[in-house]
């Protein structure tokens, strides 16, 4: 009773209190996990449409600087055999997504703060907008960042960029981090994205050892005070070559199960809170469930983002164990994905940039 009258104001659009916000994530009734997921929907449909925006992911390299305790190509990962994609490389990926009526592209790798790095990246940018006619979008998801470089890198051509915060709980970020990666630098960087003139995403892990559903609320609040455009977050899978994954062990069928469902209430959650932006159903969902993108979709989320890149280098880009689709090529995700999300009746927005309403909101301020 008391979560269907919660569910109502949502519905009205009424500011719900933090204790409703826990009161839903706690939810473990299957009516009421179904009630929520369907007000979730209703708000999506009203707020931002059924139809799912793909934007083609490019993993361009598995070098990174950083060690976070929970990442499978963390530098310390011996295990790893890294790689790194030249820019004909990059740039023939993204023409492959732009030729496959991807509406954008998603530049992402390990973090690399280098200047032979940064301007490879600013060059392809460029070339990937000149050859595309500025018409495939251009996200970068490619970590921390000085503000001249997010800058070099808008200039050149790029519109958005994901940097995840992974926890709005400085503690927790502590605990996950060596000391020298600091929360205070990456919520600064997010600040900068918004400086640069960028549709910032960012988005936060949910399961992590010691996280509690008030975190996670805090976590949703964040978000909503940093008035972001865009969400991609994602349960924590352990990677058992990780500090994190070695004392966490494999997740058994039930705690994979548990694992979904927290994803797709906080999915569901945050459609409520923040209505008009992007959610991404993030590719770890499918690592627990196969259905799992699909139903991320039916609880909120509005964007996926197929793997484009070559299939040799998907296995060596793994950041947490039964990462899904490393061996199928990128038309046969094109076509899978297509056919599972005209499943659920929705549709591709082929050829759309398929931007936030949130993010044209705000800039008409
Ligand atoms: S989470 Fe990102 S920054 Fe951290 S180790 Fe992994 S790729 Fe590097």
């Amino acid at each position: 009773m008391r979560i269907s009258k919660i569910l109502e104001r949502a519905k009205a659009g009424e500011q719900l209190s933090t204790q409703e916000l826990v009161d839903l994530l706690s939810i473990t009734d299957k009516n009421e996990l179904q009630a929520l997921y369907d007000c979730a929907y209703a708000i999506k449909e009203r707020e931002v449409g059924t139809v799912a925006y793909f934007r083609g992911i490019i993993e361009c390299s598995n070098i990174c600087i950083k060690d976070c305790y929970y990442c499978g190509i963390r530098k310390s990962n011996r295990a790893v055999e890294r790689f790194e994609m030249d820019e004909d490389e990059i740039f023939k990926e993204a023409v492959w997504a732009y030729k496959a009526e991807y509406g954008s592209c998603v530049i992402q790798s390990g973090e690399r703060q280098d200047e032979e790095y940064i301007s490879m990246i600013e060059r392809v940018v460029k070339r990937i907008r000149e050859a595309t006619h500025g018409k495939l979008g251009i996200t970068l998801s490619l970590g921390e960042q000085s503000e001249a470089v997010y800058r070099r890198w808008r200039e050149a051509g790029a519109h958005r960029y994901l940097l995840r915060i992974e926890t709005s709980n400085p503690e927790l970020y502590a605990k996950f981090h060596p000391k020298d990666h600091l929360f205070e630098t990456r919520k600064e960087c997010l600040a900068a994205l918004r400086r640069t003139g960028y549709q910032v995403g960012t988005g936060v892990m949910m399961g992590l050892p010691g996280q509690t559903m008030e975190d996670l609320v805090e976590d949703l609040l964040f978000l909503k005070r940093m008035d972001v455009d865009m969400v991609g977050m994602g349960p924590y899978i352990p990677h058992s070559d990780t500090p994190m994954g070695q004392e966490v062990r494999p997740y058994t069928d039930e705690q994979k199960k548990h694992a979904l469902v927290l994803g797709l209430k906080m999915i569901a959650v945050t459609r409520i809170v923040l209505k008009d932006i992007n959610i991404a159903a993030a590719t770890a969902l499918q690592a627990l469930e196969y259905t799992g993108r699909e139903q991320g979709l039916l609880c909120g989320a509005n964007v996926i983002m197929p793997n484009v890149t070559e299939t040799d280098y998907r296995p060596k880009y793994k950041l947490y164990d039964d990462k899904p689709c490393t061996d199928e090529n990128s038309s046969l995700c094109r076509g899978c994905l297509s056919k599972r999300i005209k499943g659920i009746g929705e549709t591709v927005g082929f050829g759309e940039w398929g931007d936030a309403p949130h993010f044209y909101k705000r800039t008409a301020k």
